[in-house]
């Protein structure tokens, strides 16, 4: 009798989302595996273009008719995302909030390269603060969308990797996909296991090129690390974070990196964010009210804040551990 030999990986990066997505698949025939990621891909690649807000399609549609002060009718998907944004946003008592994309550009945060150039000044930060853009201004009827103020301007940026790694999840299960992990510049989500093996991921430390921790990642959980490394405005010998927070219209300051463990890959890429606006001091009521129970969050000085849960599933890499809050 022959041994059974185990299949190999399937393994593919694609550039989706302005980003690397490896997406590895373990325990299917290649082909099955190559087909479902080809599917994946497509589908990545259609969001990217309808949730872009700064490039011709549906989203820019939408602000376009949100600005003139009219209703628009979205796609089903767009209509879902939208409203899940929108559930994630008054959770995060609007520290996570996507309808600030006007802040965003001003901030130069819009563009797929790194902004160069002076901040905004103070008056036209003030002036966009104060026409206070909120989802909750956002009404969704059905797919029938509009805003009761015209100065909401949707940017998905925030939590949109994070719902499209949940859809491509959804692709890859109804490919009869079972084992497979997701990982996409910040976010990382698995199905199923390695074979005997969890899924092990790392996170990254936001001071040099290293890691700071790994994890391993049970069924179905996602991982999400925001952090002003990777996209940042550099100015006047300060660096800008790219995340912003929606009630002064500036950049966030204390924190560095923040990783999210949670049931789905939207609500840790929102929460991700949300934590970070919402700093040191108040992060525990902002992660309650999300219901988000394993965060590691590290600020300017280095320092390591862990919740207890976050801190039982850490295996430390180098001399630094978080210290239990
Ligand atoms: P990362 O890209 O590191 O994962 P985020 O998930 O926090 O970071 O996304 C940051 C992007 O979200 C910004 O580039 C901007 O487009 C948008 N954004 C910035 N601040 C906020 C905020 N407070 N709420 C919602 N969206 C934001
Ligand atoms: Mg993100
Ligand atoms: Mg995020």
């Amino acid at each position: 009798m022959r041994a059974l030999r185990p299949v190999p990986d399937v393994s593919e990066s694609l550039y989706l989302f302005g980003t690397m997505v490896e997406i590895e698949i373990h325990g299917a025939e290649a082909a099955k595996a190559r087909a479902a990621i080809a599917a994946v891909d497509a589908h990545l690649e259609k969001l990217h273009h309808d949730w872009h807000a700064w490039r011709p399609g549906e989203l820019e549609s939408l602000n376009a008719a949100i600005a003139a002060g009219e209703s628009f009718t979205v796609d089903a998907p767009m209509a879902a995302v939208l409203a899940q944004g929108k559930a994630l946003s008054c959770a995060s008592d609007g520290l996570f909030d996507p309808a600030i994309g006007a802040l965003v550009e001003a901030w130069g945060f819009h563009a797929d390269t790194l902004p160069e150039g002076d901040p905004p000044s103070g008056g036209e930060i003030a002036r966009l603060v104060a026409a206070h853009p909120r989802m909750t201004d956002l009404k969704i009827a059905g797919q029938e969308v509009r805003s009761t103020n015209p100065a909401v301007q949707l940017d998905l940026g925030a939590y949109a990797k994070g719902a499209a790694l949940d859809l491509a999840e959804a692709d890859l299960r109804a490919a009869g996909i079972t084992d497979a992990v997701l990982n996409a510049g910040g976010g990382v989500q698995v199905m199923g296991s390695h074979g005997a093996r969890p899924w092990r991921v790392a996170i990254r430390d936001p001071f040099a090129w290293g890691v700071v921790a790994a994890l391993e990642l049970r069924p179905g959980e996602a991982l999400h690390t925001s952090g002003n490394y990777e996209r940042y405005l550099d100015a006047g010998g300060v660096r800008f974070s790219h995340i912003l927070d929606p009630r002064t219209g500036r950049p966030v300051t204390d924190i560095v990196s923040v990783s999210v463990l949670a049931q789905n890959g939207a609500l840790a890429d929102a929460a991700a964010t949300a934590l970070s606006v919402a700093g040191l001091a108040d992060w525990p009521r902002i992660a309650a009210g999300m219901g988000v129970e394993n965060v590691l969050m590290i600020t300017g000085e280095g320092k390591m804040v862990a919740t207890p849960a976050m801190r039982a599933r850490l295996t430390p890499v180098g001399d630094d551990f978080p210290a239990p809050i």
